[in-house]
């Protein structure tokens, strides 16, 4: 096999600070890569513009101007770290063999990438970076992470553990991924959806090499809330099963009703009261979990996800 196109895929959400920095690491990295024929000299690195309010698209037009190997991608708006990835792989997926997603700031290792390099001519088609540790990310940052990874497992979500989205994807990947017709995208866990042979490369997770996180407090609850509900319907199960729990205690509550009337010590009506507001509770809120159940399903629906991926087709 000759040797591979390939395309890092970069989201910049006003890096101006890091781009710089970064573009010089990039340009080592594909210089050492080509040199060493790990890649073709037809490599590109792709930055992609999500919609910035500082200088990052002409710190991008400047770093195409010299140096070909830089391409730009700009969005007309701030589209938000997901629909950035998303608009790379898509613009530049026809054009490569196999494309690595990295962010801006570098806090990945970018070293990692022969490990991804050598992973894919093993075959495979997804090679994960995982994280061997979290320690430059704060206390607040990993333990929310960490919890979101649990919660998710227990939701039955699919993810790969301390995977972000650095990771390697061949192009019949991309192809494959660009067949999901969802709007609210949750990378993390459409990747392993893919199925296709994976492998994972560890690396350890570095600072910011300049700038400030794009990640503040309420985008990443929005995150965790998108990975959720773009995944899981088992929230409305949990409705529907507190509103049995409910239902069940208006029977218990019937009965113990119905002991202190024989008993002769109950005042008057509060014995109905109390049944109905149990039970009709819980009955609402079955009926709310059935409804949901529908919605759920109607939402699943209009994500228009492929029925199957095809892997091969030999003739
Ligand atoms: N990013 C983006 N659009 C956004 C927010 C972030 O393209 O709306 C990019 C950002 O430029 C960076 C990557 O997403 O390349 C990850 O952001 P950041 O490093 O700030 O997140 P953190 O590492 O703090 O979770
Ligand atoms: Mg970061």
């Amino acid at each position: 096999m000759d040797a591979p196109v390939l395309y890092i895929v970069v989201p910049c959400f006003n890096e101006e600070e890091a781009l710089p920095i970064t573009a010089d690491r990039l340009r080592a990295l594909t210089d050492d890569m080509v040199e060493k024929g790990l890649i073709s000299p037809e490599s590109r690195i792709a930055l992609v513009d999500d919609g910035s309010r500082d200088n990052t698209w002409k710190v991008i037009c400047t770093l195409n101007g010299f140096d070909k190997r830089f391409e730009g991608v700009k969005l007309a708006h701030n589209a938000g770290h997901m629909n950035a990835l998303w608009a790379g792989m898509a613009t530049v997926c026809e054009k490569c063999d196999a494309l690595v997603t990295i962010d801006a700031d570098l806090q990945d290792d970018v070293n990692a990438i022969y490990g991804f390099l050598e992973k894919f001519k093993e075959g495979c088609d997804v090679v994960y970076g995982v994280r061997k540790s979290r320690e430059t990310d704060s206390t607040f940052k990993r333990s929310s992470a960490q919890g979101f990874y649990k919660v998710m497992k227990k939701l039955g979500v699919e993810l790969v553990y301390n995977a972000a989205d650095y990771r390697l994807l061949s192009r019949r990947a991309v192809e494959a991924l660009m067949q999901f017709g969802e709007v609210n995208m949750f990378l993390r866990g459409m990747v392993p959806l893919l199925g296709f042979r994976t492998a994972e490369v560890y690396y350890e997770r570095g600072e910011r090499v300049a700038g400030e996180s794009k990640y503040p407090f309420k985008k990443m609850v929005a995150f965790a809330v998108e990975g959720i509900t773009s995944f899981s319907n088992r929230p409305i199960r949990f409705v529907t099963l507190l509103g049995v729990v409910c239902a069940l205690l208006g029977v218990a509550m019937a009965v113990y009703v119905v002991a202190s009337l024989i008993g002769g010590q109950s005042a008057a009506g509060w014995p109905s009261l109390m049944m109905s507001i149990w039970l009709l509770g819980g009955m609402q809120l079955i009926a709310l979990g059935l409804i949901g159940e529908y919605i759920g399903k109607i939402y699943m629906e209009t994500k228009r996800r492929p029925k199957f991926i095809l892997e091969e087709y030999r003739r």
